[in-house]
């Protein structure tokens, strides 16, 4: 099959009944008909229309080893041209959101890709997890699966790195090992479209110490036990008019419970083991590959943010103050620096160890440390140039009544009519102040970790031995006992 339909994955999906939770009712019927989710499950179905277009065959799609047509995410780049290629699909899915789904089935397919690569890793515990690995990634690239993950423990007590072993563990562990498989039981955060993909797939997070819970495994969405408890919705069933964003692509969050769940044998990729869990992430190229589509994603967000705001300054008419074009040049300076960290990563890629052409990490390290640093920054500036427009913005029913010449009078622009104003204004409201738009600029700085460990990394890993040379040879040292590199 290699490619479905829109309206195929989301007959899947409503097939598949998850248990997911949402204001405190298991979703029952058709999930793409519930008021919370149609958004968002429409917006994911137009991403699969959109690649089985025959026009976008060549952009998006590749032939796989079957001879069909997979998502272009699901290949092994082997040259720069194919992280090229990678990039121009990944951008041509965000831009039917803005740039605005986080978690667009490519993420994780790429996440998938990379790990299957470097699937011998896995061997070391059990030859038959590194075949359970890729034994799943052909079966995604065959139907076009779409995955949720989640690597966090939940929140309860971060002032000790990670629980220790009581008898009541709140992390997701291995509670038993039977037989048939493992027997999963416990919380983790945060699976952003929990319960509206086929798949969840499990990896730890880096620095774990607790041997239970250093586990990598896939399940199907609706295993028995597994349950997806959705935060509220913002998509509060208003019209694109009244909710532009909120409307089309709230993706949902999700806390995952796993009660008891047993994860067959042939869906583990390792277990109660540290050392893979703390290796999986240095000797793999997850961190490259999976930022690489990040931050081509964060390039379209903000290109349409730089739309918005100029819409904005167009629209009342304050381009000509210094502070305002000030404002729009800080706009295209992080847009230009995200596009440069990209081509400069795909310029250095260099073929890892598994022979996957990796784009260089030093600059997607640096762009995605970046963006959560700036994100905050376009909201802001959103805001200082909107001032009170965003909130002057009635809804399509005010425009429908008996107040619409007022507001048709009252609310035009020097550079627009009422309806187009507001229209432009409310999509700068949905964009940084709703709760929809508040939560973009919670992801942008979080989704891939906290921005400390961002840093963190950075300074552990970006080599300086050139610099401190340099210095040294300057300053005529000759033996430098300094002990922070
Ligand atoms: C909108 C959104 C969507 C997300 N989607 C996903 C998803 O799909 N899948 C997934 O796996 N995860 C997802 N995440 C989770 C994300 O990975 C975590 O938010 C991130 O790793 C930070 O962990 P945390 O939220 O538990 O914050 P915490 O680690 O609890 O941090 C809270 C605060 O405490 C500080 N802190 C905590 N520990 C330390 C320490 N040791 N030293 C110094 N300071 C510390 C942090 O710096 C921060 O300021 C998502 C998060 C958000 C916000």
């Amino acid at each position: 099959m290699g490619l479905i339909s829109g309206q195929q994955y989301i007959e899947r999906i409503n097939n598949l009944q998850p248990e997911l939770w949402i204001d405190g009712e298991r979703v029952t019927g058709k999930l793409s008909e519930h008021p919370a989710l149609k958004g968002i499950m429409k917006s994911k179905a137009k991403l699969y229309d959109l690649q089985m277009r025959e026009d976008k065959k060549d952009l998006m799609t590749f032939q796989n080893e079957s001879g069909e047509r997979s998502g272009m995410a699901f290949s092994p780049p082997k040259t720069k041209e194919d992280l090229e290629k990678r990039r121009l699909a990944f951008q041509e899915w965000a831009k039917t959101s803005g740039g605005l789904l986080g978690r667009s089935p490519d993420y994780l397919n790429t996440i998938l890709m990379t790990f299957t690569q470097s699937a011998d890793l896995f061997s070391s515990q059990d030859p038959d997890f590194s075949r359970n690995l890729r034994n799943l990634y052909e079966s995604a690239v065959q139907n076009d699966y779409s995955f949720t993950h989640t690597f966090v423990h939940p929140q309860v007590n971060r002032g000790r790195f990670f629980f220790d072993l009581s008898s009541n563990q709140i992390a997701a562990h291995v509670k038993e090992k039977t037989d048939d498989g493992l027997i999963i039981h416990g919380a983790r955060l945060l699976a952003t479209q929990g319960g509206l993909t086929d798949e969840l797939i499990v990896f730890p997070q880096g620095g774990i110490v607790d041997a239970p819970m250093a586990n990598a495994f896939s399940i199907p969405a609706n295993t028995k036990g597994l349950k997806f408890i959705a935060r509220e919705s913002f998509d509060y069933g208003k019209t694109h008019f009244d909710h532009p964003l909120g409307s089309r692509f709230d993706e949902i969050d999700s806390i995952i419970v796993f009660d008891n769940v047993l994860v067959p044998w042939d869906r583990v990729f390792f277990y109660e083991n540290l050392k893979l869990a703390n290796e999986l992430y240095l000797e793999t190229s997850f961190y490259p590959h999976t930022i690489h589509q990040v931050t081509s994603r964060c390039i379209v967000k903000s290109e349409f943010i730089l739309g918005v705001i100029q819409l904005m300054v167009n629209t009342i008419n304050i381009g000509g103050y210094d502070h305002v074009q000030e404002k729009v040049a800080d706009v295209i300076v992080g847009l230009e620096a995200m596009k440069a960290f990209v081509l400069s990563s795909e310029m250095q890629a260099k073929v890892d160890r598994w022979g996957l052409m990796t784009p260089a990490p030093e600059p997607l390290f640096a762009a995605i440390r970046y963006y959560a640093k700036i994100y905050p920054m376009f909201t802001d500036i959103i805001q200082l140039l909107g001032a009170s427009g965003l909130v002057s913005i009635p809804g399509e029913k005010d425009f429908n009544s008996p107040i619409k010449e007022d507001l048709e009078e009252y609310l035009q622009a020097a550079n627009a009519g009422a309806v187009d104003r507001v229209k432009i204004f409310r999509l700068a409201w949905d964009l940084t102040m709703s709760a929809f738009g508040s939560r973009q600029t919670l992801y942008e700085q979080f989704f891939f970790g906290g921005p400390l460990n961002l840093a963190k990394m950075i300074y552990q890993n970006y080599d300086r031995s050139e610099s401190t040379e340099w210095i040294k040879h300057f300053l005529s040292i000759e033996d430098d006992k300094g002990n922070s590199e």
